[in-house]
């Protein structure tokens, strides 16, 4: 099987190059990343891919290693995610739509850690035919747990939240927090972006809407569930009383692994879980978190909003990591914006672009664009 990692020197990028340097009968063939040309260059030495593409051009130029075809930007970005049966998308943010679509358009396997495309244009992505295989865990979860029944037997779907790095702050603490608070997060290791998304818990958001979208689950069927631990990863209640759970060690090796053997399910070493500690769970505080609430008004509006949303708030995400603007200026803006936008029918990929393009337009006018 050929393999292309998308987003190869990020932190699902990473673990992806741990599972597959032991996986048997996998060839990794193309490799992508924005612009770590040295991180990618390392890892190119390992795999020896025939192609490897940066976002950023300048990158592009320096990586150098004989043997190696070069290619940049989007285009390149593209070009990798057709030259493998199973692309591995892994990049951060709205970036990864095009590569997604192109995939999905070359009848390419495309297992899928980049939820921003799914939020953004999830009707564009899950057309028929599309062989889309979640490796965000919750969503991993769910798809190892709809194996026992059908969708169509399902009652709800349960995505678990770890409730991130401020669950148990105050609200007059997490006003306070920094970014360096935001990205310890108690149970994942993770990019930052992500990391910052758990804090506010837009990720469950962003979640909730990729749920829907994996799943075609209508958003009164999608309910979440705080579960601090972070060993269960979401479960599945089906019509006949009975709730599959799906149950591991926070690790992404395990769902990477099956989104690439699916069906099948190999060795790989794992920790055994340890069954004397508690497993716990809460609501989700939609005040202290309003960010949550913020997503789930978007996925319900539906067109255009949760594209514009979730651009806006990598913007939002970027700055805050800057520390040049506090947590919950991230959910005033947003419901700001989310006030003043003008919501369109997601049709085609420019109203994708639109609607970024507006989110970025309103991120200048605050002056918090990256
Ligand atoms: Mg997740």
């Amino acid at each position: 099987m050929d393999v292309a990692i998308l987003g190869a020197t990020g932190s699902i990028g990473r673990q992806t190059f741990e599972v597959v340097k032991n996986l048997p009968g996998v060839r990794v063939v193309a490799l992508a990343a924005g612009s770590d040309y040295e991180g990618l260059m390392e890892m190119a030495k390992v795999l020896k891919p025939k192609l490897v593409a940066l976002y950023d051009k300048e990158a592009a130029k320096k990586f150098d290693l004989p043997g190696i075809e070069v290619v940049a930007g989007m285009e390149g970005l593209v070009q990798c995610a057709t030259s493998a049966d199973v692309v591995v998308n892994s990049i951060v943010g709205s970036i990864g739509l095009r590569p997604t679509l192109a995939a999905i358009k070359a009848k390419k396997a495309v297992a899928i850690a980049n939820k921003e495309p799914l939020v953004a244009a999830g009707s564009l992505v899950m057309v028929d035919g599309a062989d889309i295989r979640p490796i965000d865990s919750e969503h991993s979860a769910i798809w190892q747990c709809l194996q026992s029944g059908g969708r169509g037997a399902v009652k709800r779907l349960l995505l678990t939240a770890s409730g991130g790095a401020f669950r148990t702050w105050s609200k007059e603490q997490i006003k306070k927090a920094t970014a360096a608070d935001a990205l310890r997060h108690p149970n994942w290791t993770m990019g930052p972006k992500i990391t910052v998304d758990c804090a506010t818990m837009m990720n469950k958001g962003l979640e909730f809407m990729e749920a829907h979208w994996l799943f075609d689950m209508p958003y009164d069927k999608i309910e979440i569930v705080v579960h601090p631990q972070s060993v269960i990863h979401s479960m599945v209640e089906f019509n006949d009383g009975a709730t599959m759970a799906q149950l591991a060690a926070p690790d992404m090796g395990q769902a990477i692994q099956y989104a690439l053997t699916f069906p099948k399910r190999l060795d790989r070493p794992h920790k055994p879980l340890d069954f004397s500690k508690a497993l716990t769970f809460e609501e989700p505080d939609l005040e202290k978190f309003p960010c949550l609430r913020l997503a789930m008004e978007a996925a319900k509006i539906g067109g255009t909003m949760p594209a514009m949303m979730n651009s806006l708030n990598e913007h939002l995400v970027a700055a805050y990591l800057k520390d040049k603007i506090g947590l919950y200026d991230i959910s005033r803006l947003i419901e700001q914006a989310m006030g003043a936008y003008n919501v369109k029918p997601m049709l085609a990929l420019e109203d994708v672009d639109e609607a970024e393009a507006w989110a970025k337009e309103f991120a200048i006018k605050k002056e918090i664009n990256k």
